[in-house]
């Protein structure tokens, strides 16, 4: 069986359960395994399956302290009819590349992916008498939804999402407000999302709330794009997208394919990472930052500096200053050398910034490139992808291509990831077609877009009209610790 321990320390290993519940390693690293290297998959297996296999064969292979019957029931629940194709991530054409879809999901959005698989692997792992969970996140949009969606009706667990009043869109806000489930809980705080998050801390710092929630047999966790049990969903569509090109004869097994990444967290392309070092034939990933290009700058200079401005963007889930997975990828290309990896990180939190010594650099950089794109890029790439491609792409999906286009094709098959439906940003997607939608509301843009394009909402937003407000609960950041406590006791009850 393979063990987790913390990326600054290999003391106290955990199971791959353990890690999934807990989240973050005590020591505030994050867990990784060190048989990762060493588990390859068969390629000629990978190919002659589909989705669902590959979801049981990767899960089994990562979290090997599941049994065979546990990771099966895990990827039956996930990935069900709530996705609107049963390929779960298809690949499509787009111009001499490819595009892998990965917003099938109930919420649009990629992160569907992985969160409608953690409630079930924590499900699992808790336990039939376990301790009661709830998860408690902030979110700036996409997140809050894709959690409150998967927590929402499973056994033992509950959540309760945070977000800026009147900073989220329209349809972001209407897929929150109107969400089921006798276990979720949607709060507007009156901040922006930075006091969502820093109360959120406070929150899970709380040793007071944590004691009289503990009296009453809850825990408190998070969904963090950090926690293990979303990471390994996410390698999944690496291997079947491989194996959707071999199936269309676009490669041979054995063939390399490079991947470009619309990244933040970098939990994205790390998970392709992940597949390189279980097998997978990748030539490149190419790490794609809109104007927020911190990843860039660290990618070309080998130093890490936070100290920076901030910019709201259009493809704001990439609006981060610190990419939390890069430093599973510091452990990696370091060979497993915790030290290092916990002085960079000592050194991030004191100064903000770090520097990476070259020879870890030069392995990084063996298997990563990377590049940006600004809003003017990102509009411009929307339009072109229409216009000359009939590919109506989100603004996340469009930083990538923009890196993409701009990088030299050395004759490997391409894959763009794509991460977002372009109907969840509709506003920005007739802008940069060239409309006008001031003092449209969301359903108007949507209407826009179906009528310009001759393409259709998917019926989980378009949906969204009919749904009643259920949510309706507003706060001040100083009263999301009693929210959460009562949130508990409804729930929970
Ligand atoms: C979260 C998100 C990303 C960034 O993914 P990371 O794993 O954080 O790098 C990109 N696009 C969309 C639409 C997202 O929701």
């Amino acid at each position: 069986m393979s063990f987790y321990h913390s990326t600054r320390s290999s003391a106290d290993p955990v199971t791959s359960k353990q890690a999934i519940l807990a989240g973050i390693a005590p020591d505030g690293g994050l867990y990784v395994s060190d048989e990762l290297g060493g588990r390859s998959l068969s390629l000629d297996e990978v190919c002659a399956q589909d989705y669902h296999d590959t979801a049981r064969l990767v899960l089994g292979t990562l979290l090997d302290d599941y049994t065979g019957d546990e990771i099966a029931r895990c990827v039956e629940a996930a990935y069900g009819p709530q996705w609107d194709t049963t390929e779960i991530c298809p690949v499509s054409p787009l111009g001499t590349d490819w595009l892998l879809e990965l917003y099938h999901g109930p919420t649009c959005a990629f992160k569907d992916v992985a969160l409608q698989m953690l409630p079930q692997l924590m499900g699992v792992a808790r336990g039939a008498d376990g301790e009661r969970i709830m998860i408690v996140t902030a979110t700036s949009g996409d997140t809050g939804k894709a959690a409150l969606d998967g927590f929402a009706g499973v056994d033992g667990m509950g959540v309760t999402v945070f977000y800026p009043a009147g900073k989220v869109s329209d349809i972001q806000r209407l897929q929150m407000v109107t969400q089921l489930g006798g276990n979720v809980a949607v709060c507007a705080v009156n901040g922006t999302f930075d006091d969502c998050q820093g109360q959120v801390k406070r929150v899970f710092a709380d040793h007071e709330l944590a004691g009289r929630l503990a009296g009453r047999g809850v825990a408190l966790s998070s969904a963090n794009s950090i926690n293990v049990g979303r990471l390994a969903p996410q390698v999944t569509y690496y291997f079947d997208a491989y194996a959707q090109l071999v199936r269309r004869e676009a490669i041979r097994v054995g063939d390399e394919v490079t991947f470009c990444v619309p990244t933040g967290n970098f939990g994205d392309v790390l998970a392709g990472y992940y597949a390189k070092r279980m097998g997978l034939p990748v030539r490149r990933l190419i790490v794609a930052s809109n104007a927020n290009d911190v990843l860039t700058d660290f990618l070309t200079t080998g130093t890490y500096d936070r100290r920076r401005d901030f910019h709201k963007t259009i493809s704001p889930s990439m609006d981060i200053l610190v990419s939390s997975n890069l430093e599973r990828l510091l452990y990696f290309a370091s060979d497993g050398d915790c030290e290092l990896v916990a002085s960079l990180m000592a050194d991030l939190a004191e100064k903000g910034v770090y520097t990476v010594p070259d020879r870890v650099m030069d392995e990084i950089r063996s298997v990563f490139s990377c590049g940006r794109a600004d809003d003017e890029a990102t509009r411009a790439t929307i339009r072109d992808a229409w216009r000359e491609l009939d590919a109506l792409i989100d603004p996340h999906t469009a930083v990538a291509k923009h890196v993409l286009d701009a990088t030299p094709n050395d004759g490997t098959e391409r894959v763009c990831l794509s991460t977002a439906s372009p109907y969840k940003f509709c506003a920005d997607v007739l802008a940069a077609l060239g409309e006008v939608t001031d003092g449209m509301n969301g359903f108007a843009c949507m209407d826009a877009l179906e009528q310009l394009t001759g393409t259709v909402a998917p019926p989980q937003l378009s949906g969204l009209r009919a749904g009643e407000v259920l949510h309706d609960d507003v706060c001040d950041p100083d009263r999301v610790g009693a929210f959460v406590e009562s949130a508990c006791a409804r729930v929970f009850l």
